[in-house]
């Protein structure tokens, strides 16, 4: 069904709803000028993965926005909790999104109420091994993700998105599954929802963090790859370097470890590395606390 006609509950402003009554009026800031951040994260038996980075992270992007989410870090870690709870999850994705509301309609909106939502729903995770090391297909984007003194590159901000939906669908039309995006001066960056990494003579190579999402995902897997002693090399990739690389593959909350077979005119095959870092990732999901009772 369409995400506004569920059953479960939604936390609006500090309690849970009804999933159909959680609803924002038309003349909301954050829908005209995108004054509106967002998390993406997944819960496992019933504990949300990384929890604290995220909500820390939704402190931080709401910041770079100018504006203050009004729940602390660990009020969010709750409200998260208690509405997996709420929906009878345990496995799920988890959305908590915060916008400037309705008092004031002009670009300056400085006294308008800070809203807060989280909600939840099953979104199976493709743990399936060998189906995931197919490999999927990039096309390559037209949009670059933006200079950093142009927009507020380092927050996962929702006007962001609207490259990322573009590009997506872009791909999509042509045949792909997703799109890897340059950065503003044409160096590898992120694909639209995921981070990227490459695999050159049993070193991990990924494109430095300093002007797209850094992602938690991205984080955990340089962490895991670094545990097996694998040497992680965060640098500047240029196009034409994807020739050079064996091996490719993406990651974030929603794809885990995607293992890549194509990104524009270059191949790559899924071999010993990405296998083992889809299973370490796993592993690692699984192996948390379960939640506070
Ligand atoms: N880049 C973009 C543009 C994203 O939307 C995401 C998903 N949130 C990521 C990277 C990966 O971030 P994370 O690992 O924190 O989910």
């Amino acid at each position: 069904p369409p995400f506004d006609q569920r059953d479960g509950f939604i936390w609006y402003n500090g309690a849970l709803v009804p999933w159909r009554e959680a609803k924002l009026h038309v003349l909301s800031h954050g829908l005209h000028y995108a004054s509106c951040v967002f998390e993406g994260e997944r819960a496992y038996g019933g504990t949300v993965f990384k929890s604290r980075e995220h909500s820390e992270r939704f402190h931080t992007s709401a910041r770079i926005l100018d504006f203050e989410i009004p729940y602390s870090v660990e009020e969010i870690d709750a409200a998260k909790h208690e509405t997996v709870k709420a929906n009878g999850l345990s496995n799920c994705y988890v959305r908590p999104v915060a916008w400037r509301g309705s008092e004031m309609m002009a670009v300056a909106a400085q006294n308008s109420t800070i809203n807060v939502a989280i909600a939840v729903w099953d979104w199976p995770s493709m743990f399936d091994v060998e189906t995931k090391m197919k490999g999927i297909k990039l096309d390559i984007a037209e949009y670059r993700r933006p200079d950093p003194l142009t927009a507020p590159s380092m927050a996962k901000a929702a006007g962001l998105y609207m490259i990322c939906t573009i590009s997506k669908h872009r791909a999509e039309r042509r045949g792909f599954a997703d799109a890897l995006m340059y950065d503003w001066l044409g160096r590898v960056a992120e694909c639209t929802g995921a981070n990227v990494f490459f695999v050159q003579d049993g070193a991990l190579h990924t494109p430095i963090a300093d002007c797209f999402l850094d992602g938690i995902t991205r984080r955990t897997v340089i962490d895991l790859a670094k545990r097996r002693g694998v040497e992680v090399i965060e640098r500047r990739i240029m196009p034409e370097e994807l020739a050079s690389f064996s091996e490719c593959f993406i990651c974030g909350t929603g794809a885990e470890v995607t293992p890549v077979s194509e990104v524009g005119v270059y191949r790559f095959t899924p071999g010993e590395l990405s296998r083992a870092l889809i299973e370490d990732y796993s592993r690692e999901v699984e192996k948390q606390p379960s939640p506070a009772a």
